[in-house]
């Protein structure tokens, strides 16, 4: 049963029976868009009247599915819910509770390409980016379910003479499960069993723009046999009902996955003890970056910049890890500059139901204005080199950008713009290439191009972020391998994925009984 972790091999859709999959989960989805979708909570729908629209960013008329929306009634509702599972719950044995992952795991392995499916229409992946977000949720599930058992197993005290000393890793209570829409399955997921299989209870929240991919989770984990109230699924505006989730007496953590600002936001509000509350609520938070990859002399420049196009602009350039910070020295700044316009050139962009596009939509109309704000503060700030505009279509589309001169300090140097958006930034020599990666608030991800041994040691020493890479992309994380999380305003340093993760979400109690 608890074989060794491995991670899921991703399908090769260069093969036509992978194609052909892929293509008939596309179908068949499409034959669901006009759904109403109710709240699912103590194992039960709930409709609350008030409706939320998901559409599908590369054609903006279309619905992918319409959600009943929570309100304080539903929030409290779902809370009643968890408090009373949670009795239960917290006492199942940790073996049995990682048997419902595994489980769960499996059935997100049989659904892979619908849910593959759900992505590529709801949010905008292209196949593979979809494919590799399906692939990590079933990763932290198969992950969280042995790391469950090695806590379990863990002695954590040490022998003392006349006693028999124990630690026992507990649960914490409910939890508020707060994910952002960009690894709408696999950081849903992750965050959610990992609260799950520690003997919590959680009141789930998915992102406005992606409820029917977290949808997907609750059909499979009632499929995997979890009982009713441990997972209460309460899709809602996060800026109308966020608040009275994370304000509740009774929410015990929060374990949020998003933006600076918001994490910053619902850090204030758990501190505050509500009246009744008794406890100090925990925060578990990860947020933003602006993730920077160092380029050398001494390094195969098309190898980097190769490299460096897909950090920057897979995904649109929307994930927390993307290099939207290119550092590159002046000896062979001008020259990576000429490489990169041409490769940026010929990356194509439109709807993602068709495979051969490399770049899809930005989520919504709200981050496709941020973002081309940020492009007019580049044309002014900076030397346009490639893109610079909306691409055409009917969805939300704009063009692998990138600016070079970018000053150290200016906006494009430091502000997350999480969208395709490349900044590349001169340096004197690798020394001041390492200090300007650091002038950001941010710490999260980066990466170094050098084949110089001195330099690469250097800059593990002294390139302070949560996860760095040495030659190779910034983005891509695995889980088991590359725990994820950042330092400074990238978040509390949670590792998903690493072997410190579950620790998270439980608290320890120690018992010692006197021997006669
Ligand atoms: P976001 O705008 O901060 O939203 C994240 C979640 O918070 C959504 O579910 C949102 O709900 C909810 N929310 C909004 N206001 C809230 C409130 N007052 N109380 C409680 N919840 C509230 O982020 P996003 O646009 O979804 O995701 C992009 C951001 O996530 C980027 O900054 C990216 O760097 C970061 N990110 C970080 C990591 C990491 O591991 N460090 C990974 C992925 C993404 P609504 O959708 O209803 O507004
Ligand atoms: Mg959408």
């Amino acid at each position: 049963m608890f074989m060794e972790f491995r991670n899921e091999p991703y399908a090769d859709f260069s093969k036509p029976e992978f194609r052909k999959a892929q293509e008939e989960a596309l179908k068949r989805i499409a034959g669901k868009f006009d759904r109403e979708y109710p709240l699912f909570i103590d194992g039960k729908d709930v409709k609350s009247g008030k409706l939320l629209k998901s559409i599908n960013p590369s054609h903006k008329s279309q619905i992918v599915g319409t959600f009943h929306k929570a309100g304080q009634k539903e929030v409290d509702l779902a809370m009643e819910s968890g408090l009373r599972a949670f009795e239960k719950w917290r006492l199942v044995a940790p073996k049995e509770r990682a048997m419902v992952l595994l489980r769960a795991a499996n059935i997100m392995r049989r659904r892979k390409y619908e849910i593959n499916a759900w992505m590529i229409t709801e949010v905008g992946k292209n196949w593979l980016e979809a494919e590799a977000d399906t692939s990590e949720a079933i990763d932290f599930m198969e992950f969280y379910a042995r790391e469950m058992v090695r806590w379990s197993e863990i002695k954590g005290v040490t022998p003392f003479p006349g006693e028999y000393p124990e630690l026992a890793y507990l649960p914490l209570g409910i939890g508020a499960v707060i994910p952002p829409w960009n690894f709408p399955m696999a950081i849903l997921t992750g965050m959610t069993t990992a609260a799950i299989v520690t003997g919590n209870c959680v009141l789930l929240k998915p992102s406005s723009d992606a409820p029917a991919i977290g949808y997907t989770l609750v059909e499979i984990m009632q499929e995997a046999g979890l009982p009713p109230g441990v997972l209460n699924f309460i899709p809602g505006s996060g800026s109308e009902m966020g608040d009275y989730l994370v304000g509740h007496p009774k929410t015990r953590f929060i374990a949020f996955t998003g933006s600076k600002e918001v994490g910053l936001h619902i850090n204030e509000l758990a501190a505050k003890a509500a009246p009744g509350q008794i406890w100090i609520k925990r925060v578990i938070a990860e947020m933003g970056g602006k993730d920077t990859m160092v380029i050398d002399s001494e390094t195969d420049l098309d190898a980097a910049a190769a490299v460096v196009i897909s950090s920057a602009f897979g995904y649109q350039g929307q994930k927390c890890s993307a290099c939207s910070r290119l550092i590159v020295v002046d000896e062979v700044y001008e020259k990576m500059l000429t490489i990169l316009a041409e490769k940026a050139k010929k990356l194509t962009v439109g709807p993602t139901e068709d495979p051969n596009h490399y770049m899809g939509p930005v989520v919504n109309a709200s981050s496709e204005n941020t973002i081309l704000q940020y492009i007019e503060i580049g044309k002014k700030d900076g030397r346009l080199i490639t893109g610079g505009a909306k691409a055409a279509g009917d969805g939300f589309f704009i063009q692998p950008t990138i600016f070079a001169d970018i000053k150290p300090g200016t906006r494009l140097d430091q502000e997350e713009i999480f969208g395709p958006v490349l900044a590349v930034i001169k340096a004197k020599n690798f020394d001041e290439a390492i200090d300007l990666a650091n002038a950001t608030e941010f710490g999260l991800t980066g990466a170094v191009w050098t084949r110089n041994r001195f330099k690469i040691e250097e800059a593990k020493k002294k390139f302070f972020i949560g996860n760095l890479y040495i030659n190779r992309k910034c983005t891509g994380a695995m889980v088991g391998a590359h725990p994820f999380g950042g330092f400074n305003m990238s978040g509390t340093d949670s590792k998903a994925g690493g072997m410190d993760y579950l620790g998270l979400f439980m608290q320890a109690k120690s018992v010692s009984e006197k021997v006669d």
